[in-house]
C-alpha cells in the first residue's frame, strides 16, 4: 500500500465511530432469524449466502457508497439483507429509516411476518422499541419508533408514504412493482430519494428488484447506472473466473422433461461443473464490476446462485421447459417472461417489429356459417367517438385463435336514445353457428372514455347480468390488463379499469401470428373487412419506452379488437375449460319471438330517458 493510501486509511478509521460494526459482521453476530418467518431460523450466517457480504457492507456507515442496487433473481435473500440493514440501523447506526414495498398488503404481510418477529426474536433490540399497547409486542405495524430512530413501512402507490421527515436509511422493495407515477406527483423512486437530500453523504439508498420489461424497468435503469458488478467464482477445473451465465448452462431434455442433470460449463476449459460444486465457488467467489469506478454500486444475481436447499438447477431448468412448452405449443410467452425477470434476473425484451396492413393480404377466408364451428365463445368491443360508435364481434377458440364475425359502425351521436337503442339490438342479435343452433354474445366491453362517459356509463347500468362492461383504459404502462374490481360510475353503475398496454401487447402477438392455431385471427370474405379496416387494426406502433402510439389518426379496429379481448378477459371464461357439455357458450336452441324481444326494447329504452333527466 502506497502511504498515501495508508494515511488516508487512517485518517477514515479516525473518523469512523469505532463501535459500529460492518454490516455483515453486525448480522452474523446479533441477528437472528425467528421460527416460522425464515426458512432457515437462528442465528445468521452470511456464509450461507456469501454474494450478499459485500452488498451489506456496501450498506454499511463504513462505506462512501450512497445508492446500491441489486438486480435480482428470486430467492436469494436480498430482502433480508434489507432487514438486516434495518435492524443494525436499530442496534448501532441509529437514524430515520423509510421502507417501501410496491402495494399495503405487500407491507403489511412483511411487517406481521418478517420485521416483527424478527424483533421479537432479538431481546436487545426489542427492548429499545417503543411499544403501542403491550410491552414487547415489536411496536406498531407502520411505525416503529426506536432510541435514536424510527422505521416507517410505506407502500409506493400513495404520495402519503414520501410525506415524511428526513430519511437517512431508504429502502425500496421490489421497484419493478411501483407505479411510474404517485397521484401526479412523479415517480415515486424520486420522491423517496428526494427525502434524503439533507443527510448528504451520510444517507444510504438500497434498491432492489427482479427486472420486468427491458426500457421500463426500473432496476434495470439503476442497474445502468451503477458499476455493475457481477459475481464471479474459480472454476474447480482450471481457477479461472466464471460467472453463472444463462447461456453457459447444459440442459438435456426430450419432450420438455429433463434427461439429465443441468450442468454449468467453464467458459474457459470446457468442463462440466456440477451444483454440487456450487457452494466452494461460491465461498471463493468476488464481485467484479463491469462499469468500475462509477460512484453508485450495483448488483446483478439470478437465481442460479441461490443457497444449497433453497432452489435447484434442476428445478429452475425444470420451470424453464414448462414455460419453452407453453411458448412453442400455446404461442404464449407468460411463462417465459416470468422465469426470465424472476429465475434469470434478465429483462424482458418485446418484439419491436411494427406491422403493417400487407401482412393481412389474402387474409379472407369463406367461412362455412357466419359462426366456424371453431368457436366457442362470442365477444364484442365497442370503440365510442362523439358521432358514431363503432363495434367489432370475435368469435373465440382454443388458446385465443380467434374468428372475426362482423364489424359495424352505427353513425350518430352515443348520447342519443336512438344511437343507444341500436348499440343494444345489435348486441342482442344471435349468430349462426356451422352444424346448427345459435350464438349469442357472451361479453361486450364498451368504451367510456371521451366525452360521452355519461351515456355510455348509463347505458351499461343494470347490464352487468348480460356481462356488458362500461370501460376505460389507464394510462399508466403497468396496470394489470384486466380487473375484475370495479368502481363507482359518478353516473351509475360500475366501471372497470383496462391496462391497455397489456391488452396491445397481446392484440400485438395476435396480429404478428401468421399461421393458423394459437393467437391467429380469421377472417370472413365480408366487405365490413376492408383495406381501410386492416390499416386500422395495424395502425399503432410500440415505442421504444413500451408505450403504444398511433401512427395514424384512426385506428377503431385496432382498439375495437382490445375491448372484445378485455370483454374475454373480464367475462373470467376459460376457453380451454369448458366441457362438451357447455362447449358453446350462448349457443340458444331458436331465436327468442319478436313479441318478447320488443317488450324488452321498450322498457329499457323508458329507463334511459328516466335516467338522464
Ligand atoms: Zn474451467
Amino acid at each position: 500500500m502506497m502511504i498515501a493510501e495508508k494515511f488516508k486509511e487512517s485518517f477514515v478509521a479516525a473518523f469512523r465511530p469505532v463501535q459500529h460494526q460492518i454490516l455483515s459482521e453486525w448480522a452474523d453476530e446479533h441477528r437472528r432469524l425467528p421460527r416460522g418467518a425464515s426458512p432457515e431460523p437462528g442465528r445468521w450466517r452470511t456464509s450461507r449466502t456469501p454474494y450478499l457480504k459485500e452488498i451489506m457492507d456496501e450498506l454499511s456507515p463504513h462505506s462512501k457508497t450512497q445508492i446500491v442496487s441489486v438486480m435480482k433473481g428470486t430467492q436469494l435473500g436480498i430482502t433480508e439483507a434489507a432487514n438486516n440493514l434495518i435492524f443494525g440501523v436499530m442496534d448501532q447506526y441509529k437514524g430515520p429509516i423509510l421502507m417501501v414495498m410496491p402495494t399495503e398488503s405487500v407491507v403489511k404481510k412483511h411487517s406481521k411476518k418478517k420485521i416483527t418477529p424478527a424483533i421479537k426474536a432479538m431481546p436487545k433490540i426489542n427492548s429499545i422499541i417503543k411499544h403501542s399497547k403491550n410491552r414487547g409486542d415489536g411496536g406498531s405495524m407502520f411505525e416503529k419508533e426506536f432510541i435514536g430512530g424510527a422505521l416507517t413501512m410505506g407502500w409506493s402507490n400513495t404520495n402519503a408514504t414520501f410525506r415524511s421527515d428526513s430519511i437517512q436509511w431508504l429502502i425500496l422493495d421490489d421497484v419493478d412493482g411501483f407505479p411510474d407515477d404517485v397521484d401526479g406527483e412523479g415517480s415515486p423512486i424520486e420522491l423517496g430519494k428526494n427525502r434524503t437530500d439533507s443527510f448528504g453523504s451520510k444517507r444510504k439508498i438500497f434498491i432492489n428488484s427482479t427486472p420486468t420489461v427491458k426500457g421500463i424497468s426500473n432496476i434495470e435503469k439503476e442497474f445502468d447506472d451503477s458499476d455493475q458488478r457481477y459475481f464471479y467464482m474459480p472454476c474447480p477445473e482450471c481457477s479461472e473466473m466464471v460467472h453463472f451465465e444463462w447461456g453457459q448452462f447444459r440442459i438435456t431434455y426430450e419432450d420438455y422433461q429433463l434427461t439429465d442433470e443441468v450442468c454449468f460449463t467453464c467458459k474457459h476449459c470446457g468442463s462440466l461443473i456440477h451444483e454440487h460444486q456450487k457452494p466452494w465457488m461460491m465461498a471463493n467467489g468476488k464481485w467484479i464490476p463491469q462499469n468500475q469506478g462509477h460512484q453508485n454500486a450495483g448488483f446483478h444475481i439470478s437465481s442460479f446462485y441461490s443457497p444449497a436447499g433453497w432452489v435447484t438447477w434442476d428445478q429452475i431448468a425444470r420451470e424453464f421447459l414448462k414455460a419453452l412448452k407453453q411458448m412453442e405449443t400455446e404461442g404464449r410467452v407468460t411463462m417465459m417472461k416470468r422465469w426470465k425477470n424472476t429465475r434469470a434476473a434478465m429483462t424482458w425484451e418485446e418484439e419491436n417489429t411494427e406491422v403493417n396492413e400487407r401482412v393481412f393480404d389474402g387474409r379472407l377466408e369463406p367461412y362455412p356459417a357466419p359462426v366456424p364451428k371453431e368457436v366457442r365463445v362470442i365477444t364484442a368491443g365497442a370503440d365510442t367517438q362523439d358521432d358514431r360508435i363503432e363495434i367489432e364481434v370475435v368469435g373465440w377458440g382454443d388458446f385465443e385463435e380467434s374468428w372475426s364475425i362482423d364489424y359495424k359502425v352505427i353513425n350518430g351521436d352515443p348520447k342519443s336514445p336512438d344511437t343507444l337503442r341500436q348499440l343494444d339490438e345489435y348486441l342482442l342479435q344471435s349468430f349462426e353457428v356451422e352444424g346448427g343452433g345459435r350464438m349469442r354474445i357472451h361479453a361486450a366491453a364498451i368504451d367510456r372514455a371521451g366525452h360521452r362517459a355519461k351515456y355510455i356509463d348509463t347505458f351499461c347500468y343494470n347490464k352487468l347480468t348480460r356481462r356488458i362492461y362500461a370501460v376505460f383504459g389507464s394510462p399508466a404502462i403497468d396496470t394489470q390488463p384486466v380487473t375484475t374490481r370495479s368502481t363507482k360510475s359518478k353516473y351509475g353503475g360500475r366501471i372497470f379499469k383496462l391496462g391497455v398496454n397489456y391488452l396491445k401487447n397481446d392484440i400485438h402477438a395476435k396480429v404478428s401470428t401468421n399461421a393458423p392455431g394459437p393467437n391467429y385471427m380469421h377472417y370472413p370474405e365480408k366487405e365490413c373487412y376492408s383495406l381501410e379496416y386492416f390499416k386500422q387494426l395495424t395502425g399503432e406502433r410500440r415505442r421504444n419506452d413500451g408505450r403504444w402510439e398511433g401512427k395514424r389518426p384512426r385506428v377503431e379496429a385496432w382498439d375495437c379488437r382490445v375491448y372484445s379481448l378485455a370483454a374475454l378477459m373480464l367475462s373470467g371464461v376459460k376457453i380451454e375449460r369448458l366441457t362438451d357439455r357447455n362447449i358453446k357458450l350462448g349457443v340458444i336452441k331458436e331465436v327468442e319471438s319478436k313479441p318478447k324481444q320488443k317488450q324488452k326494447k321498450e322498457r329499457i329504452k323508458k329507463g334511459w330517458v328516466d335516467g338522464w333527466k
